[in-house]
Order: C-alpha cells, then structure tokens, then sequence
C-alpha cells in the first residue's frame, strides 16, 4: 500500500489570493465519506448527491466563524424527503437521509439533486449554525432552486449571505472533493480583475480531476497559475457522531414514562438506534423504568 500524498484525502486547506479580496477553501474526503456510506444502504444516486453535500458542508463550515454544529438539511417532496449533514467546528462530520427506495432506484444512477429531492415549490435547503448551548441559533432558508448541490449553495451563499461564489463539487468511488472560490466585500479593481481570473480558471476545471489525490498546494496551483495563493495549513476532516448513551438516556426522559410503559408493553427492551451512525441503545425494562425513578438532583424541594 502507499502511503496518501501530503494533505491529500480527509482534509480542508483555506487559501487566500494574495493582495485581492477573494478566498477559498479546498476539501477532499474519503475516509469520512466512506464511513458515512457504511452506516445506511444508500442508493447510488443519493450517495453521490451525499457525498457532495458532505465536501459542501465542510467548505462552508470552513467560512463560517461559529462554535458547535453547521448544520445542513435539505427536504421536499422528492423520493429523497430528508437529507441531513452535521459538520462541528473541528470537522467531525455525519449524515442521514429518508428517501422511498423503489421511487429512488426508478430513477437511476445519474440522478440529480433536482430528480432526488423535487422542485423549489415544496423542497427547502435550511442552514442552522446550533451553538450547542452557547449561544443563539441562527437559520437559513432557501429554495431548492438549483438541479445540483453545488449550484444550490451557491445560491445560499448569494441571496442568504450576499457572498459571490463559485463552488466544484465531485464524488465518486466513495470519495468527495469541493473547491469554493468566494468574493468577499471589497471594492477594489484588482479584487474584480482577481475574482473574474478565478471564476474563468474554476470554470475549466474538470470537477472529477479534484478527485485525483493531490495535496491542495499542488491542485491550487495547478488551477491558478496566474495568481499568488496563500494556503493555510490543511485541518484534518473525519466522521463523527456526538451521540451517546447519556443523550440517548435524556431523550427517553423527555418522551415519558408513559411512552416508555407503552414500549415495554409490546417488547423485551428499549431499543434506541442513532439515525446517523447506526450505534443501537438498548435499555432493559429496569433501566428505562430507573430513568424516571430516580429525579435529577436539585428539582425536589
Ligand atoms: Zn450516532
């Protein structure tokens, strides 16, 4: 086996155009999205689409200042009725999906995000950056205007955070890489001139060659040849799931003993799995019934 190249596959390089008000970020994945394919029987169509929004989610957690989780859901009346990627401020990343399989596997391999998730009238893209206790939680919402996922969030980007942006998007054999250019405010002519130079160059990218395993350095270079670029030093990507058993636990308490009697009436246990990693939480009847039994210190007087 070789060894990967340098800052080659699960990991996120932000660079910026020396002298010029315009930024990106380089993302190529392959463990994590590998992992994250693993845990449900996705359909091709839907995997690819995935994989995408999974590089997408991550670039754009690269943009964003905040602390806890971006994350990214998309909905409509499609085949595909939910799409939900989390991406944490150190990019651990997860995802889950609902989706019809009969109507999803009608539609073959080469799908697009428009055929999966239906059209703007019903299907929504929401971005929630959820601070995790630390803050408010703020929501975006768009329409699902765009056949792909590269075009829908560049259309966020334009209308929810009046950012110009132009995003490659690529997945195959497991893997996914993004490469987002951004304009950012700045009025200068040379940022145009810039931002025009970098458009133009992205646009004769082949958005499969990103999935060539190659350190960002080499790729940014090989994109831009005319410009100075600034690579930060590359972050490591990787799946992630924050659940628990302790998260599992508080989520029973919240349903109720009610429901928990219910449960019990008609199984052996409870049985709780993670919807993005799979991980099963099996509680027997006495453990679910000594979640309530025993009150949080400091809520009797
Ligand atoms: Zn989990």
């Amino acid at each position: 086996m070789t060894a990967p190249a340098p800052n080659a596959t699960d990991a996120l390089s932000r660079f910026v155009f020396e002298h010029a008000a315009v930024r990106g970020a380089h993302v190529a994945l392959a463990d994590t999205t590998r992992a994250v394919l693993a845990c449900h029987p996705y359909p091709p169509a839907l995997a690819r689409v995935l994989c995408e929004l999974l590089a997408a989610s991550a670039l754009l957690a690269s943009t964003l200042k905040f602390t806890g989780s971006l994350i990214v859901q998309l909905s409509g009346d499609g085949p595909v009725r939910l799409l939900v990627v989390e991406c944490t401020d150190a990019l651990a990343l997860r995802a889950t999906a609902q989706w019809d399989a009969e109507r999803t596997a009608a539609l073959g391999p080469d799908a697009t995000l428009a055929d999966l998730a239906g059209g703007p009238r019903h299907g929504r893209l929401v971005l929630t950056l959820d601070p995790k206790g630390a803050g408010t939680i703020y929501q975006g919402i768009v329409a699902l205007e765009a056949g792909s996922v590269a075009a829908l969030i560049e259309h966020y980007l334009a209308t929810s955070e009046q950012l110009a942006s132009r995003l490659l998007l690529a997945a195959g054999d497991g893997g996914a890489a993004g490469l987002l250019v951004q304009r950012l405010p700045g009025a200068g002519e040379d940022d145009d001139t810039t931002w025009q130079r970098a458009r133009t160059a992205l646009d004769a990218v082949d958005p499969a060659s990103l999935l060539v395993p190659a350190a960002a350095t080499a790729q940014l270079a090989a994109t831009f040849p005319e410009d100075d670029i600034r690579v930060f030093g590359a972050k490591p990507v990787a799946f992630g799931c924050s659940c628990s058993r302790e998260r599992v636990e508080n989520a029973l308490r919240i349903a109720g003993a009610a429901e928990i009697e219910a449960i019990l009436a008609e199984r052996p246990d409870v049985e709780v799995t993670c919807e993005f990693c799979n991980r099963r939480y099996t509680f027997a009847p006495a453990e679910s019934r000594a979640l309530f039994a025993a009150a949080p210190a400091g809520t009797r007087h």
